[in-house]
């Protein structure tokens, strides 16, 4: 196996890994940037991107992200594909291993590896995902073009219900599909969601497609206790059954919260390992955007930019 040294290592392509290349490659860290499994992120799954302070007339979430690693690229971070197979962080320099065939010997790691919306898994919800269609699994990102029309949301957890809430505001009505006949959303998520005369609870009832060619036409929706099948006519399909965080390889080493999120340092970028830092939707469960991405990604660069400088000082002193 090959083995590589480097003093800035960034794991994972969305925003957060991205800025924190910008900010170390400025710092003159020479970043090596890892794009993982789905190079470029959530926002590649995305359409337009309206919310991103800086684009008055909104941009692509694919755009946006090749902007992003053109703006990294030109700072002399070290852009490979290549995804993090496992991780060593026993010892004082940071071993990870990349694609099961080379290792990476690193002063610093930044975690970047973002989390991955659950989908139902039906073959129309991906074609019409991917084809951006209408079905989503990001309500403040998609809601605003569903504007005056009817939706539904897929969940009964405090996602869905915020979902719900969110774009009943927009949208002239919001069915909210349920599997069971309870909402694990928190009580007062589930009272707001059932106070709003146009949001209508569907319980008991699971998708069986999501109905469209070009564009989502209907759901074909099944009530689990009667077996009624019915279309309901929709023209955005939005999915909010949970986010799971891709941090499998870390759990050895790393504190994570109940559902795998890692957890840093309050007001910081530090995990418990020194010199290890995380950020972007792998350590966030609750905001989840691609700004707040970026902005942990800014941090996490001057944390790990920091924590070279005090080595190298300690060093001198010694
Ligand atoms: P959760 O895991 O809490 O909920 C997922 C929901 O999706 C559940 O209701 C579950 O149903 C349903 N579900 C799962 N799989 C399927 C499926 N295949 N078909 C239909 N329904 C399905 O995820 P959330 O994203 O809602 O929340 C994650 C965490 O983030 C939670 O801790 C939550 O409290 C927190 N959060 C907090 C917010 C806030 O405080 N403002 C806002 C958003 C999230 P079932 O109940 O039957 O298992």
């Amino acid at each position: 196996m090959s083995i590589e040294k480097v003093k800035c290592l960034i794991i994972g392509s969305g925003p957060a890994g991205y800025t924190a290349a910008i900010y170390a490659g400025r710092a003159g860290l020479k970043p090596v940037l890892y794009q993982g499994l789905e190079p470029g992120g959530q926002l590649m799954l995305t359409t337009e991107v309206e919310n991103f302070p800086g684009y008055p007339k909104g941009i692509m979430g694919p755009q946006m992200m090749q902007e992003l690693m053109e703006q990294a690229a030109r700072f002399e971070t070290d852009i490979r594909s290549g995804f993090a197979t496992s991780v060593d962080f026993s010892g004082e320099v940071h071993k990870v291993i990349i694609d099961e065939t080379h290792t990476i010997e690193a002063e610093t790691v930044i975690i970047s590896t973002g989390a991955s919306a659950k989908w139902l898994g039906l073959e129309s919800e991906k074609r019409l995902r991917d084809s951006g269609g209408g079905v989503s699994s990001c309500a403040v990102c998609d809601g605003f073009f569903h504007k005056g029309k009817d939706v539904l949301v897929v969940g009964a957890g405090d996602t869905a219900a915020e979902d719900a809430s969110y774009l009943s505001n927009i949208c002239n009505k919001v069915y909210m599909v349920v599997r069971r006949d309870e909402m694990r959303a928190s009580k007062i998520m589930q009272a707001r969601v059932k106070n709003k005369k146009n949001i209508e609870i569907l319980w008991n009832t699971v998708t069986e497609e999501v109905v469209g060619g070009q564009v989502v036409e209907a759901a074909r929706i099944k009530n689990t206790q009667t077996g009624e099948v019915k279309e309901l006519p929709i023209s955005g399909f939005f999915v909010a059954i949970g986010h799971q965080p891709n941090t499998g390889i870390f759990k050895e080493y790393l504190d994570m919260d109940a559902q795998g999120y890692i957890q840093t340092v309050k007001g910081s970028s530090r995990t418990n390992i020194q010199g290890v830092f995380a950020c972007g939707d792998v350590q966030d469960s609750t905001y989840r955007q691609a700004v707040t991405a970026a902005g942990t990604g800014c941090m996490a660069a001057l944390d790990a930019e920091r924590f070279l400088a005090e080595k190298e000082a300690m060093a001198v002193e010694s």
